[in-house]
């Protein structure tokens, strides 16, 4: 066999194995080979397994210097573009401000809204791009971004025309998703603004392959299940894959409308009860869970560990945004998913991974198989279970995306 690269000196090589989810104790099951090697050809892995076995040749050979690799991360769920900040907010919530007092005051998510619909587009490529650079620095190779803080047609399609611009420019893979994400304050404006989504930007955006899904929040303050459906019907006859925001305050149905609808994920999840664990556990739906919201607001941890036991195939987001989750470390996230949600490091991993892929239909990639895209973290350390173990300093040393060296 010949092949452009081999990566050698590697102490553990660690991945799931198979294409597809990973539900319940199959999350557990990682593949470990010891003093292992890649090889790599066009930026795919054509070869792994014990460094002594490769019988090969490799035009150049790089070596690992006795580190653990893992398969590049995948964030499946980030708001990386915005304009504005949220510190005041921030400021007065510490200080006692509750959630009223601070949208009163003209700030919260409409606040985000305003700066980023008045931001250009090359501003907000440029406030993006380091925030992208960060996410990949601590890990991610394929990484989600959503619309969401447009208030009309023509912003969310500037927010995508952003996030094009971003994945020419980035080396990660970006993976575009339109967010429907607050409806109008007048409550009768939501059925017109339903109808501009539906009629002019969802057939534009599909026309135009600006986003590979539709996610919708669904909550008490935010859509209801019935206008969900419409919204997402719609998005299903343009072809678009459909996600959503649920269960992170209240259970209204937007679970099992995304079950019903074969939602590629539901997200959130804070709030999910029995019922709801037991409906996705039994589905193909990836339950994706977001820990940085959990720390950084305060509220309840989404219920990993039952999740897991009861046999969901559950995928860990950073959830970047400047309100809920100022989390730019992919690797942290699944950190925090094993404080705060009672993950287990090997779940955590593939969680991160290759349920991550599946959470944005992905296929070749989050694992180091053969024919997957060479997309792979050199660690600091000899032991793979420093990526999840490590807090406030990055354990990953080197990043690699379509066989080349990005960090
Ligand atoms: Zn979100």
């Amino acid at each position: 066999m010949k092949a452009d690269l081999l990566i050698t000196g590697i102490s553990q090589l660690v991945t799931a194995e198979g294409a597809g989810p990973k539900h319940g104790r199959a999350m557990r099951e990682l593949k470990i080979v010891d003093q292992a090697a890649i090889a790599i050809s066009a930026g795919v892995i054509v070869w792994t397994g014990r460094e002594t076995d490769w019988k090969g040749e490799a035009e150049l050979a790089v070596d690992a210097g006795g580190r653990a690799v893992v398969p590049g991360l995948i964030d499946p769920h980030t708001h990386a573009v915005w304009a504005g900040n949220r510190l005041a907010d921030f400021e007065a919530r510490t200080s006692g401000s509750t959630y009223e007092d601070i949208l009163a005051a003209g700030g919260g998510i409409r606040s985000t809204i305003r700066a980023t619909a008045t931001a250009s587009q090359d501003d907000l490529v440029a406030l993006a791009k380091p925030r992208i650079d960060s996410l990949i620095a601590s890990g991610a190779t394929t990484i989600e971004i959503k619309s969401g803080y447009g208030f009309t047609p023509a912003a969310e399609l500037a927010m995508l025309e952003a996030i094009q611009s971003l994945s020419v420019i980035s080396p990660a893979r970006i993976i575009p998703t339109l967010l429907i994400h607050i409806p109008p304050a007048v409550a009768t404006e939501r059925s017109s603004y339903m109808s501009q989504v539906c009629e002019e930007l969802i057939p534009e955006v599909a026309r135009r392959h600006l986003a590979a899904a539709v996610d919708i929040f669904v909550e008490k303050e935010a859509w209801q299940v019935a206008e969900a459906e419409e919204l997402f019907d719609r998005a299903k006859q343009y072809g678009l894959a459909i996600k959503l925001h649920s269960d992170q305050f209240h259970c209204i149905g937007g679970l099992e409308l995304g079950i019903h609808l074969g939602a590629l994920s539901v997200d959130h999840l804070e709030a999910s009860g029995p019922e709801q664990i037991v409906k996705i556990a039994a589905s193909s739906t990836i339950a994706t869970i977001l820990p940085g919201v959990s720390l950084h607001l305060g509220i309840p941890s989404a219920p990993g560990r039952k999740l897991i036991d009861a046999g969901a195939a559950v995928a860990v987001g950073t959830d970047l945004n400047p309100g809920s989750s100022p989390l730019f470390s992919t690797s942290t996230a699944l950190a925090l998913s094993v404080r705060l949600n009672g993950l287990t490091v090997e779940e955590a991993l593939v969680a991160g991974t290759v349920n991550a892929a599946c959470a944005l239909g992905i296929k070749d990639a989050g694992r180091l198989e053969t024919e997957c895209a060479a997309d792979f973290l050199v660690l600091q350390s000899s032991d793979w279970r420093d990526l999840v173990y490590t807090l406030g300093t990055n354990p990953v040393q080197d990043v690699w995306i379509g066989g080349k060296k990005v960090t």
